[in-house]
């Protein structure tokens, strides 16, 4: 991304990073993009569950596609905890703050106990405010739903997941849901922006405002004042529950969707599940200093260690890392590479009904690079 997107908050800029200039790409939409300059340094998180399997595979393509990246691996999450007594050892915070950029896998994170969510905390930690997720129809995956473009843009920073829960008595406990101005504003213009840049039609806020009337009706006015400043951009806006069942009887309805935390996690599953599930969908978080590229599927914990997990979304995930350090046309030859896997459907994974793993679909991915 340019310089001046950095500013609009649409560029995730890395302050000290040097050569790092890549954009904010609509996954295969060309746009202007930064300038690469020597070797990046990139933390290199490969994670929990299918973490080491897809991230591995991502590191595979970019190696193939014959960008040199200076991988500084480091261990977070339960397999960090088990080594160093911490899912978040100093180690991978001091590298991340030297590098403001990574490529991570899934991290455990357990459920109704033990430690909160990694993922969430290094999301904070960098004020990586901006969650991008670009959802296209493929062509080679069947799914009941055709012509799928969906960018969805979710806040990262606060909501109910600024994890402020307590116990009000025994049997009643409350949870606290926290909306300001600054952060709604913010990522309200770093989704019109996102838009303008790449040439989108429509941002469509979602929201319960109808019954969160301060929270939500918050995020909303803050919505509302941004779109006035993006008169070529059409604004609408959507309570959740029937933006919901609006995706899946008309997405093509949608372009670019504006959503706070939670909503904007549940309903990124949803859209995945658009486009033939979680295997396919990349994702990036962009803060004003970094960006940390991670896929919307966790740990897998159902498939880890079966070498079948789909490496698609880690390897687009790649690729818009690719974007971000200036190698956008690397990017695009990448996305090509799959695309065209995909299409023959001769080796690809079992969720997407093939029978190959996923060291033999990524062979393939390098194969179909040209
Ligand atoms: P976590 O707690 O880490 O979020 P989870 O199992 O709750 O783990 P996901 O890891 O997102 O959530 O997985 C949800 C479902 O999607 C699982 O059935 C999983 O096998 C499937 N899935 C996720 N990622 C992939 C992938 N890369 N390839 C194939 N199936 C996947």
């Amino acid at each position: 991304m340019t310089r001046s997107m950095a500013r609009s908050g649409v560029k995730a800029g890395v302050k000290g990073g040097g050569a790092h200039h890549g954009t904010v790409n609509n996954d295969g939409r060309r746009v202007p993009r930064g300038k690469a300059a020597g070797t990046p340094r990139v933390t290199l998180i490969p994670g929990d569950g299918v973490g080491p399997e897809v991230i591995g595979a991502a590191v595979k393509v970019i190696e193939a596609v014959g960008v040199k990246i200076d991988w500084d691996q480091q261990l977070a999450g339960a397999i960090a905890l088990r080594r160093f007594g911490s899912p978040v050892p100093d180690r991978l915070i001091d590298s991340l703050k030297s590098t403001k950029v990574a490529l991570k896998g899934p991290l455990e994170t357990r459920v109704g106990e033990g430690y909160r969510s990694i993922n969430v905390y290094l999301r904070k930690l960098f004020d990586l405010y901006a969650n991008v997720r670009p959802v296209r129809t493929q062509a080679g995956v069947h799914t009941p739903f055709r012509g799928v473009d969906i960018i969805v843009i979710r806040e990262n920073t606060e909501d109910l997941y600024a994890g402020i829960e307590h116990q009000v008595a025994p049997g009643v406990v409350e949870s606290v849901k926290i909306i300001t101005a600054r952060a709604s504003t913010r990522i309200a213009r770093f989704a019109f922006e996102y838009a303008r840049t790449n040439h989108r039609r429509l941002v469509t806020a979602i929201h319960k405002a109808n019954i969160m009337k301060l929270s939500d009706g918050l995020f909303l006015k803050c919505a509302q004042r941004v779109a006035r400043d993006y008169r070529d951009i059409e604004y609408k806006e959507q309570i959740v529950d029937a933006a919901c069942m609006r995706l899946v009887t008309d997405p093509q309805a949608f372009d670019v969707l504006l959503l706070e935390n939670l909503y904007g996690d549940i309903v990124s599953d949803l859209c995945a599940g658009l486009v033939g599930g979680l295997g396919f969908v990349p994702g990036a978080n962009y803060g004003k200093h970094g960006a940390i590229f991670e896929t919307v599927h966790g740990t897998a914990p159902d498939i880890a260690g079966k070498g079948i997990a789909n490496p698609v979304a880690a390897i687009k995930t790649g690729a818009l890392l690719l974007d971000y350090l200036g190698h956008g046309s690397a990017g695009d030859r990448i996305r090509a590479a799959v695309n065209a896997v995909l299409r023959a459907g001769r080796v690809v994974t079992p969720d997407i009904g093939g029978k190959a793993g996923t060291t033999d679909m990524t062979a393939a991915v390098i194969r179909a690079l040209k």
